[in-house]
């Protein structure tokens, strides 16, 4: 494990006062965490929701803009935003309108509406690709794309990057360890051994990619531009020139997931870095918290797909769906969001915002002479227990502090700030304001005071 500059002990004894605080401040979650438990398995809706910081989740009572409150009253600035979910604001107003009257002429159908072509078109002029389909989430966006990459170049085998995240699809819960691709710790219930399906390299291994591509038997590389799903890990330079080159020699697909990484502008980090992938995937925030996502392609591949008759004769049943999927709820969902919150305008409010965070945060390091570090990818940022932001997925991991996070994580909750849980990380939204930014760089502040304190 890295050396956090942190005495263990020191991180135990707060984190216990910590604790004490968020019982005493929480008993209306606590009542309904108890309740919960005789209804719903481990007393949560989803079984993450028991790794938060405190005790118990905080129950919330209702959510606006950058802030919620809880059943307690307690009010925060949220910094989590339902992991990117929630990146339009909570409750936007546009895509709040949209939805009611959206929900008044009809939900579901089976059948196109006009918004289904302006999103297309929306979204071909955010990212540059020409083609859209739709889903329900980024999960099932790449999960179809994987079919179409595996359909259209007749290979089986797909890359990742080792500790990747990309929703509950089977074939990326692969880490590279011990010069082999093997199963990612704590993945259940595999259907089989990922390395039957998947070679995992680490970002920022041009050697390894190359390595990985020149059996000739990768349908395609499915990858986050920059990682941020085990902290926030940026490409190193020429990384995706390399990427793009190694795959186009090696006939191999190119999928871009910009689930998170929207967050370096309005058309992702694709449109900011100029890249050109052959698939694009995104999930998440697009509909304002509303389940929808979309996968756009190249011209190249949407000819080839469109060539493969399979894919139009078996469409209902070959394993591309979801009879929600497309339906005219997202869809307004979307258009609205799109149109009105999430717009270009926003972006440079939000990314301001987020350098205004990290300099916070690089602050309070500094002043608290911790040998640690901050990485920003738009209007988001994390801090990381090492002095070199980390470069890979596996120095991600071996950076990882599980006590240190969630002492970090419950002192901020008890002071009114939710950070995305799991990792370091915090999110800008449109609603957020400065002072929001500046409760967390005190707060912060404190926190690091504390663990240096002798
Ligand atoms: N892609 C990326 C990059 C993600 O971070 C996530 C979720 N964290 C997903 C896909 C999956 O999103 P969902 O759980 O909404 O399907």
């Amino acid at each position: 494990m890295t050396d956090t500059g942190v005495e263990p002990d020191r991180v135990s004894g707060l984190l216990g006062e910590e604790t004490e605080r968020f019982r005493a401040t929480h008993p209306e979650s606590a009542k309904l965490f108890e309740r919960a438990r005789s209804s719903l398995l481990g007393g949560v809706p989803m079984p993450w929701m028991t790794q938060w910081a405190g005790s118990y989740p905080v129950f919330v009572a209702e959510a606006s803009g950058a802030r919620f409150s809880d059943v307690d009253g307690n009010e925060y600035a949220d910094f989590c935003l339902g992991d990117t979910g929630a990146m339009a604001g909570h409750a936007p107003l546009a895509t709040a309108d949209a939805l009611a009257r959206q929900s008044l002429e009809g939900t579901t159908l089976m059948l196109p509406t006009e918004d289904s072509v302006w999103v297309g078109e929306e979204l071909e002029r955010r990212f540059g690709l020409p083609f859209w389909q739709f889903a329900l989430t980024a999960t099932d966006a790449n999960r179809f794309v994987l079919r179409l990459a595996r359909a259209i170049t007749d290979r089986p085998k797909v890359v990742v990057h080792s500790w990747c995240y990309h929703g509950t699809v089977d074939e990326t819960f692969a880490i590279y360890e011990d010069g082999a691709t093997r199963p990612r710790p704590g993945s259940i219930g595999a259907p089989v051994d990922p390395a039957v399906t998947t070679r995992a390299v680490e970002f920022n291994d041009v050697d390894a990619l190359e390595e990985a591509l020149a059996p000739g038997d990768v349908a395609c590389v499915l990858c986050e531009p920059a990682l941020t799903n085990m902290g926030i890990v940026l490409p190193d330079a020429g990384y995706h020139d390399a990427l793009r080159e190694l795959t186009q020699r090696h006939g191999t697909l190119l999928v871009i997931d910009e689930t998170h990484t929207i967050c370096a502008g309005p058309g992702g980090y694709t449109r900011a870095h100029d890249l050109h992938p052959d698939f694009l995937t995104i999930g998440k925030p697009i509909a304002g918290g509303v389940p929808a996502a979309a996968y756009g392609m190249s011209r190249e591949v949407a000819d080839r797909a469109l060539a493969d008759r399979r894919i139009a004769e078996e469409s209902d049943i070959g394993g591309i769906g979801g009879t929600l999927s497309g339906n005219a709820l997202s869809l307004a969902a979307v258009r609205a969001t799109l149109e009105s919150v999430l717009t270009d305008e926003a972006f440079d409010a939000m990314i301001a915002l987020g350098k205004r965070f990290e300099e916070g945060a690089a602050g309070a390091i500094a002043a608290a002479r911790l040998p640690w570090s901050v990485t920003r990818l738009g209007c988001r940022v994390e801090y990381h227990f090492t002095q070199q932001p980390p470069s890979s997925g596996a120095e991600a991991h071996a950076a990882v502090d599980h006590e240190l996070e969630r002492y970090l994580h419950l002192h901020a909750l008890n002071r009114g700030i939710l950070m995305t849980p799991f990792h370091n990380m915090a999110l800008m939204c449109p609603a957020t304001s400065e002072e929001a930014v500046d409760l967390h760089t005190r707060a912060f502040t404190e926190a690091l005071e504390s663990l240096s304190a002798a």
